[in-house]
């Protein structure tokens, strides 16, 4: 089978690291540490695991960071290489699995916990709280926090993969495979909402409009009661799509102090040496600020726009940031990754998320997809670092595609 093979390269790596965020095409140059491959199909020889045949797999900024080494080494202690990049996956069953036939479309969970590690479960699985796993580097399968990180499984950006049971959820006849392709990152959503712990009528800032931010503001307005939500945006089409997704207002990463400042009757403070410190900052400000990039600046626009006592939730994986803030404001910082079996009241993520998804408002944005065979994984490597300016919100493969 063709798949899309990361594999280990430290001097690409390191390369990755020292200039991978400031030079995006050498995201999928020749630095890139991913290679178009043909490969055995996948086989875990355990009860309760099939093959699937892939129909689209997502790219997700954690991918693209992997891909430029700006992803910090701690999680390389959690992966194991060479590994099938993919956990956003849409794909048929190829073998019956328990009681979902052959034929069967799915979506796959992929977070490899206790259940698909054929472990007895750890304490946090035994709650449902199945992305706290502390088992994801045991068991019948290599080390892996999920899907499309662990060498055994396989991943989306191939033709095949194999899954167990109980990472597996049907898709719903009447949603089309770009719609069900946003399942999963928006039950990571579901997750970021809980985790926001908003009260009702709470001021929330979101900053950061691309898929991410954009399913959170989504989430938040139907599953809490926020008052309003302010949501960032650098590009116009995601301002139309943050409003039409619950947003109550959007604003540049330029005017976001200014228009919280006015809307919470917050004092603005300058410190000295504006080039060298984190910048301006507020006294006062929303309840709740989600971080929906993971940049040093967007993580300082939240810490810095969060009344004291507030809380910050690192939804995006985060980079280096001057948490002075935190400290001297008391600010709960939270994270929050993937999703878990017990949100929603312990409907699940998953469950949840396939309600949101075939809703209008996802279904218009999901006719934006924009699809790849996998050689042309350049292409679609550059294209997902630039969704916000090009007028996506997702990029994907189609394996089954050759043209
Ligand atoms: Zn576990």
């Amino acid at each position: 089978m063709l798949a899309l093979e990361m594999f280990r390269s430290v001097p690409k790596t390191v390369i990755g690291k020292a200039v991978g965020g400031r030079i995006p095409m050498l995201l999928s140059g020749v630095a890139a540490p991913l290679r178009l491959v043909t490969l055995d199909p996948p086989r875990v020889d355990k009860a309760g695991w099939a093959r699937l045949k892939v129909r689209l797999s997502g790219i997700c900024g954690s991918d693209l960071g992997m891909l430029s080494g700006a992803t910090s080494l701690y999680f390389s202690a959690l992966v194991s290489l060479p590994f099938v990049p993919g956990h956003e996956v849409v794909a048929e069953l190829l073998d019956d699995c328990e009681d979902l036939p052959a034929g069967t479309r799915v979506v796959v969970d992929p977070v490899l916990a206790c259940a698909a590690r054929g472990v007895e479960p750890c304490e946090a699985c035994a709650r449902g709280e199945t992305n706290r796993c502390s088992r994801i580097t045991v068991g019948d399968v290599s080390p892996g926090l999920q899907t499309g990180f662990c060498h055994d499984t396989g991943g989306g950006w191939s033709q095949q993969l194999v899954a167990h049971r109980s990472q597996l959820h049907a898709v719903p006849e009447g949603l089309s495979d770009e719609q069900a392709l946003l399942v999963e990152p928006m039950a990571c959503a579901v997750h970021t909402a809980v985790r926001a712990g908003v009260r009702s009528g709470d001021r929330v800032l979101v900053s950061g409009a691309g898929a991410v931010g954009l399913l959170a503001t989504l989430a938040l307005r139907h599953l809490t009661d926020a008052g309003e939500i302010l949501v960032v945006a650098k590009h116009a089409h995601q301002r139309d799509l943050a409003l039409e997704l619950g947003a109550t207002e959007v604003v540049t990463p330029q005017e976001t102090l200014r228009r919280v400042r006015r809307s919470t009757g917050a004092f603005q403070l300058e410190p000295e040496f504006s080039q060298l410190s984190s910048g301006p900052y507020l006294l006062g400000g929303v309840d709740v600020a989600l971080d929906a990039v993971g940049s040093k600046q967007s993580l300082e626009t939240c810490l810095h726009a969060t009344r004291a006592g507030g809380r910050v939730v690192l939804s995006g994986m985060p980079a280096a940031a001057d948490l002075s803030a935190a400290w001297f404001r008391e600010l709960d910082v939270v994270g929050t990754y993937a999703s878990s079996r017990g949100d929603a009241d312990g409907v699940g993520a998953f469950a949840k998320a396939t309600e949101l998804v075939a809703g209008d408002a996802v279904a218009r944005l999901s006719k934006s997809v924009a699809v790849y065979p996998l050689h042309r994984w350049r292409e679609a490597l550059d294209h997902a670092h630039s969704t916000g300016r090009l007028g996506t919100v997702k990029v994907a493969f189609d394996p089954r595609s050759t043209s």
